[in-house]
């Protein structure tokens, strides 16, 4: 694995048992996760992005499994480790996992425990993975929460969750994820419960956090806006797979997949005309628990041919990393 490369996924498909059904919730999906960018993973809900993501640091419900493919992350130390094959043998994923890996969840309220202060749930994950004191640790928290702009940090160490607004409560979970300085921080729609203004600054910090740090991120999230404003490279998922994979550039400037072109058509655009009607995607994502034969995306596709209903189109690389899952492109760029 290259040198710039912490974290690589081969054809990791991911699957979950409701009943008596199998859903395929990641299907074949690969990428690499270079040092110091962030990648932004897109789609709707249901698409895999947040399983993906929970694939890697092995934080699936029991009835989840990762039944194909690897994941091998670069450790800070250089060395290169197999999380997916951490489970089955035997292997402890919670040494890498906020240490390593650490996450941050769309709903603060859902991760802060209402009944612990603010600063001695950040320094729980200090004090799990590293040997220092107690007083040794309310320090750092006290420093990073004044980095991360919470006003008078050694007061509001103390404070409970029911004491800080929204914006406040975001960046304690950047606090509590950051506190052991991860290599690759996993941002599942970080800011989905905020208001723009309060979504802006989080975003601007997390960018912050980044440089600071030389963090790598990973963003996942449904909104193409939040992803055209802080990601270097975006892979856009439908149904479980990757569809299109590309630089940002690439991407928002010379869409390929249908889907990709039908998702940046239902973006608002600044300027847009008052009363001009934004475009939705026609007809509902298929049940992951049927088999389908073709693209999955055929019976929602204006681009459909008579080719895409009975085979599967592979990944076309058209341009550097730019590549797409379209029989449209299968004889080269258009
Ligand atoms: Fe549309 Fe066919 Fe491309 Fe699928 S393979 S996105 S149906 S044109």
């Amino acid at each position: 694995m290259n040198k710039d490369i912490v974290l690589k996924l081969e054809n990791l498909q991911t699957k979950f048992k409701v009943g008596k059904r199998i859903v395929h919730a990641v299907n074949d999906v690969s990428f690499e996760l270079k040092s110091g960018t962030t990648l932004g993973v897109v789609g709707e809900s249901g698409c895999g992005k947040s399983v993906t993501a929970h694939s890697v640091i092995q934080l699936l419900p029991k009835n989840g499994m990762i039944t194909k493919g690897s994941v091998t992350y670069r450790s800070k130390a250089g060395e290169l480790m197999e999380l997916s094959s951490y489970k089955r043998n035997g292997k402890d994923i919670r040494q890498i996992r906020g240490q390593e890996i650490a996450m941050i969840f769309q709903d603060p309220m859902a991760s802060l425990d209402p009944v612990y202060k603010i600063g001695s749930q950040i320094a729980e994950n200090l004090l799990e993975h590293e040997k220092i004191s107690k007083k040794e640790a309310r320090a750092r928290v006290v420093k990073l929460l004044d980095e991360l702009g919470i006003p008078e940090p050694d007061k509001r160490y103390d404070d409970y969750p029911h004491q800080f607004s929204g914006g406040m409560k975001q960046r304690v979970m950047i606090a509590t994820a950051m506190i052991c300085n991860p290599n690759i921080l996993i941002a599942d729609e970080p800011t989905t419960a905020l208001d723009v203004t309060i979504q802006a600054q989080i975003l601007q910090l997390m960018n912050e956090v980044q440089k600071e740090h030389g963090t790598s991120i990973i963003m996942i999230t449904h909104n193409m806006g939040i992803i055209a404003e802080t990601c270097d490279e975006v892979a856009v998922m439908y149904m479980g797979k990757i569809v299109e994979f590309g630089l940002i550039e690439q991407v928002f400037n010379d869409s390929k997949h249908p889907y990709t072109k039908a998702l940046l058509k239902s973006v608002p655009v600044l300027g847009l005309g008052k009363g001009t009607k934004l475009e939705s995607i026609r007809g509902t994502t298929p049940d992951a628990s049927d088999a389908y034969e073709g693209c999955v995306f055929e019976p929602r596709c204006d681009s459909a041919m008579a080719i895409c209903k009975s085979v599967e189109p592979g990944e076309t690389c058209l341009a550097d990393a730019h590549c797409v899952r379209c029989h449209l492109y299968e004889g080269g760029s258009k």
